[in-house]
């Protein structure tokens, strides 16, 4: 890790409670957090007024995102609470517009632009429309025509304008995070993903999903930089990847996490079906004409992903499994009895 990156890190521990946390997580508890100097001098001044009523939706609001806060803090689930959240904070402000007139129909925008920092566009947009269904439900007796329309007109845009920028951000994340995490030469994983899939696999809940993983290095590829230059043994590279993909399921993953080392996590595969495939990827690497005038083989190392080690163990022991394969003569397939501890 970098300097800078040690300095962040350390920065982002104090809001996480000790583990990382998504930015989702944290806008969230933000957003519940700002209601608390927003909402609470209001609800203090109203109950000074004596209006009970209004002091009382206010404070109700300020309690429940406080609420929000700790079970997000707690638990990390921020999804049902983004979604209770905006809901909660929707029918609070319309019933403070109920209640207390027009004049307070200035909290519906900034309301409904917090539900796009929360929630996915299309369910912030479904909930603001109802939202503003409602108020007009409720201002339609108490103003002209004309104002009303103004507020339906300019609700309408803010919420066009707030959908159509979380729509761009969301696709912008999406290539972003794609591009950081593709192998530029051979389009497939490259080490960042597979360590981020890997920690996920260790973290899902489905420990009835067996997986496994292999780890492929080629045989003696630096004889081939060596003999045919550099740009063909990246055309090795991008052919091997290639051939991966036709022998692999679509739910399986490939990473090519080190210069000429793979990895294949396979979803669903015991040890069993793990270790046919490796031998099948051997077998068609062997056979197969990866650089013309040269064969090319792989050796391959198989670990069982098991649910009581951890994601360093499942690699530790299969790459043990990959030096065996090499000590063995490489063009070979070796796989791990069981994970080390
Ligand atoms: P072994 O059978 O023991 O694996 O022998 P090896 O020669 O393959 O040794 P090693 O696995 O250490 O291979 C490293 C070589 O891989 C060194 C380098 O020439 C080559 N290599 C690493 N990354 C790239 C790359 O991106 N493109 C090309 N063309 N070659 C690469
Ligand atoms: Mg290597
Ligand atoms: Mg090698």
């Amino acid at each position: 890790m970098k300097g800078t990156d040690k300095a962040n890190a350390g920065r982002w521990r104090w809001l996480s409670g000790g583990r990382q946390r998504r930015q989702e997580e944290i806008i969230l508890m933000l957003l519940c957090a700002l209601s608390v100097p927003s909402i609470l001098p209001f609800g203090i001044y109203r109950l000074l007024q004596g209006a009970w009523l209004s002091a009382a939706v206010d404070l109700a609001m300020v309690i429940g995102m406080s609420v929000v806060i700790v079970h997000v803090w707690r638990t990390g689930r921020y999804q049902v609470a983004g979604l209770v959240v905006t809901i909660f904070y929707s029918s609070g402000m319309l019933a403070t517009v109920y209640m207390r007139g027009v004049s307070l129909v200035y909290w519906v925008y900034p309301t409904m632009i917090a539900a796009y920092f929360v929630l996915r566009p299309a369910v912030a947009l479904a909930i603001n429309s109802f939202g503003l269904v409602v108020l007009v439900c409720i201002l339609v007796s108490r103003l002209e025509v004309v104002n009303l329309m103004t507020i339906v007109v300019t609700i309408g845009l803010v919420n066009l304008f707030a959908y159509i920028f979380s729509h761009r951000t969301g696709l912008q994340n999406k290539a972003l995070h794609t591009a950081a995490e593709l192998d530029f030469l051979t389009g497939v994983g490259n080490r960042r993903a597979m360590e981020r899939r890997l920690a996920e696999h260790a973290q899902e809940r489905r420990p009835h999903l067996e997986s496994s993983l292999l780890l492929l290095d080629l045989d003696h590829f630096k004889q081939v930089n060596d003999q045919y230059g550099h740009a063909a043994g990246d055309k090795v590279l991008i052919r091997l990847a290639e051939l991966m993909r036709r022998h692999t399921r679509s739910s399986d993953y490939i990473f090519r996490y080190g210069g000429e080392e793979f990895a294949i996590m396979a979803c669903g595969a015991g040890l069993s079906a793990a270790e046919r495939l490796a031998e099948g990827l051997r077998a068609a690497v062997a056979s197969s004409t990866l650089l013309e005038g040269h064969p090319i083989t792989i050796s391959i190392g198989v670990a069982y992903m098991d649910k009581d080690h951890a994601p360093a163990d499942w690699l530790a022991q299969a790459d043990k499994m990959l030096y065996a394969a090499k000590q063995g003569g490489r063009n070979a397939v070796r796989v791990a009895e069981e994970v080390a501890t």
